[in-house]
C-alpha cells in the first residue's frame, strides 16, 4: 500500500486549521455583533481554547516534517510551491514563539485594553502608561525571538505586511510626507469652503441600512454569501468566499458616515468573496496582506465613493430617498451646481485630531506619526512618559491642531493597547496601492467613470478580481503588485490623484 505523496498530507493538516480558523472567526464576530453581555466571560475560555488548539496544529513537528519532505517532490505546480512557501512562513514564525510568551502576550492584551478604555474615558494617560510600557517591552521580546537584521520593527512588521520593511517604509513615508504636508498647507490656507449644511437633516436608521444594502449589491456584494449587521465598530470578517460578514453603525443625524463605512467594508468583503473557491482552508487562500485588504477597501470608498461620477448616479437617488436631505431638495437630476456643491461637501479637507474621522489628505499624516512613535518606543529611543508632549507638538506641526486632552490625542486608538505594533502603516500602504490600482484600471478601462455615473461598477470589480482578489496569497506582495499594475509600490500615483481631485475643489495651483 503506497501512502499519500506528503504534500497532500500537509495540505489535509493545514485544512484542518484552516477550518478551525473560520470557527473562531465565527465566535468573534458573534461576541461583537449577538451575544448577550453575559457570555463574554465564557466565550473568552472558548476563544482562548481554539486558539491554542490553531497554534499547536500549526507548530506541530509532524508540519515541519511534512514541510522538509513536500519540498523534495518533483512535479509540484506552481500553486504547491505557493503554498509550501506561505506554510514554511506560518510554521517558522509560529516555532520561534515560546508558549509562555504568546501566553503572556495575550494576557496583558486584555487587561492592558481594559486599562485603556478606563484610562480614555478618564483622559488619564499615567493611569494606562505602564500597560504601554509592558506592551512594547513584550513587542521587543517578540522581536528579538522572531529575529531580525537592520531593525526590530521588521520583525513585527512581517506578521502585517509580509516582504516589507522598515528601511522601505521610511523611505516611501519620507516622500509622501514632503507631498502632504504643503498640500495641507495649501488647502488650509484657500477661501473656498465645502457647505457642510448640505448633508444636515434627520435620517432614520432603517433607510440608511436600505439605501446602504442597496448601494453594497449594486457595487458587486453578493448577499447569497455576505451579512450586513450593526456593531460598534465596523468591521468586514471573512470566514470563507461564501460567508463575509460585513458590520456598520447609523448616525441618524448624518446619512452618509454608515454609508462610507459600508462601501469601505463592502470593498473588504469584495475581496474575501473573491478568493478563487479552490483555494480555501489552503495557506495561499488568506487575503495577501492587511495593506493590501486596505487597498480594496480604500479604493471602492474614496477613489469610486467619493467621485463626483459615482454621486451623478446616486444623488437623485438619496434626495429621493431623504426627502430631509437639506440643500439638496431640487438634486434629482444628479447634474450640475447641486452636484458640485454636494461632490466638494463629501470630499472635505479638515485638519482634525481624530485618526478615524480624518479625511484622505490629512489621513496619512495621521498614520505617520504613530508610525515614527512607534518604531522610537520599540527600539528604546523614546520614553513613554514623553509621548502626550510629542503628540500634541507634532500634530500642531504637521497638521496646524493641538489635542487639548490626551483622549483625543495618544489615548484614542485602540491598536496599541492590544498589542499591534507595526500595524498602522498598513493603513497607508493600503491608501498608496488603491491610487496606484485605480490609475491603472482606468487606463486599462477608458470609460470606467461613464460606468460610475450609470451605477455600473462590474468593469471595476472584473479587473479587481483578475488583478487581486482571485490570488489571495498566491504571489508574494512585490510580485502581485508588479503584475497588477506594471510597477513596485510607489507614492506618486496617490499625491497626482489628492492634487488632480482637490486643487479645483480648492482653487489652488
Ligand atoms: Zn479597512
Amino acid at each position: 500500500m503506497t501512502s499519500r505523496p506528503p504534500y497532500d498530507q500537509l495540505v489535509g493538516e493545514l485544512r484542518e486549521g484552516g477550518v478551525l480558523e473560520s470557527v473562531q472567526c465565527l465566535l468573534e464576530w458573534d461576541q461583537e455583533t449577538l451575544m448577550p453581555p453575559r457570555g463574554a466571560e465564557r466565550r473568552a475560555e472558548e476563544i482562548a481554547l481554539l486558539s491554542r488548539i490553531i497554534h499547536e496544529k500549526k507548530t506541530a513537528p509532524r508540519v515541519g516534517e511534512l514541510l522538509d519532505r513536500a519540498a523534495g517532490e518533483k512535479d509540484l505546480g506552481p500553486d504547491a510551491r505557493a503554498n509550501l512557501r506561505e506554510a514554511r512562513r506560518h510554521y517558522e514564525r509560529a516555532r520561534k514563539l515560546p508558549a509562555d510568551l504568546v501566553a503572556e502576550i495575550a494576557r496583558t492584551r486584555s487587561l492592558a485594553c481594559e486599562a485603556w478604555k478606563a484610562a480614555r474615558r478618564a483622559n488619564d494617560f499615567p493611569k494606562f502608561a505602564p500597560w504601554l510600557e509592558k506592551t512594547f517591552h513584550l513587542a521587543r521580546e517578540k522581536a528579538s525571538r522572531l529575529g531580525w537584521k537592520d531593525s526590530p520593527y521588521d520583525a513585527l512588521l512581517e506578521e502585517h505586511e509580509p516582504g516589507m520593511t522598515t528601511a522601505r517604509l521610511v523611505s516611501l513615508f519620507g516622500e509622501l510626507r514632503k507631498g502632504l504636508v504643503p498640500l495641507v498647507k495649501a488647502i488650509a490656507g484657500s477661501r473656498r469652503r465645502p457647505d457642510r449644511n448640505l448633508l444636515s437633516g434627520k435620517f432614520p436608521a432603517a433607510h440608511q441600512e436600505e439605501f446602504a444594502r442597496r448601494v453594497a449589491t449594486d457595487l458587486g456584494l453578493d448577499f447569497s454569501g455576505a451579512r450586513l449587521d450593526r456593531s460598534a465598530h465596523p468591521f468586514c470578517m471573512g470566514l470563507t468566499p461564501d460567508d463575509v460578514r460585513i458590520t456598520t453603525r447609523y448616525n441618524e443625524s448624518d446619512c452618509l458616515s454608515a454609508l462610507f463605512g459600508v462601501i469601505h467594508e463592502t470593498g473588504h468583503a469584495l475581496y474575501d468573496q473573491g478568493i478563487a473557491p479552490e483555494l480555501v482552508w489552503t495557506p495561499i487562500g488568506q487575503p495577501r496582506s492587511l495593506g493590501v485588504h486596505e487597498s480594496q477597501s480604500r479604493l471602492w470608498e474614496n477613489q469610486v465613493g467619493r467621485s463626483r461620477a459615482f454621486w451623478s448616479h446616486y444623488l437623485p437617488l438619496l434626495s429621493e430617498r431623504f426627502p430631509s436631505l437639506s440643500g439638496v431638495a431640487h438634486a434629482r437630476s444628479g447634474r450640475g451646481a447641486d452636484l458640485d456643491r454636494f461632490h466638494f461637501a463629501v470630499n472635505q479637507v479638515e485638519p482634525s485630531l481624530i485618526r478615524t474621522e480624518a479625511d484622505e489628505v490629512t489621513y496619512n499624516l495621521h498614520i505617520l506619526l504613530r508610525f515614527d512613535i512607534e518604531r522610537d518606543l520599540l527600539a528604546g529611543e523614546l520614553a513613554v512618559s514623553d509621548l502626550p508632549d510629542l503628540w500634541r507638538s507634532r500634530m500642531a506641526s504637521d497638521l496646524g491642531v493641538r489635542p487639548d486632552t490626551d483622549a483625543d490625542g495618544v489615548l484614542q486608538d485602540i491598536h496599541w493597547s492590544i498589542g499591534l505594533v507595526a500595524y498602522f502603516p498598513t493603513y497607508t500602504l493600503g491608501n498608496m496601492l488603491a491610487a496606484q490600482l485605480h490609475a491603472r484600471a482606468r487606463a486599462d478601462i477608458p470609460d470606467l467613470e461613464v460606468f460610475f455615473a450609470r451605477g455600473e461598477f462590474r468593469p471595476l470589480l472584473d479587473w479587481l478580481r483578475d488583478r487581486i482578489h482571485r490570488h489571495g496569497s498566491r504571489y508574494e506582495t512585490e510580485e502581485l503588485v508588479q503584475r497588477a499594475v506594471g510597477t513596485r509600490l510607489s507614492t506618486a500615483p496617490f499625491l497626482d490623484y489628492l492634487r488632480a481631485k482637490y486643487s479645483p475643489l480648492y482653487g489652488i495651483s
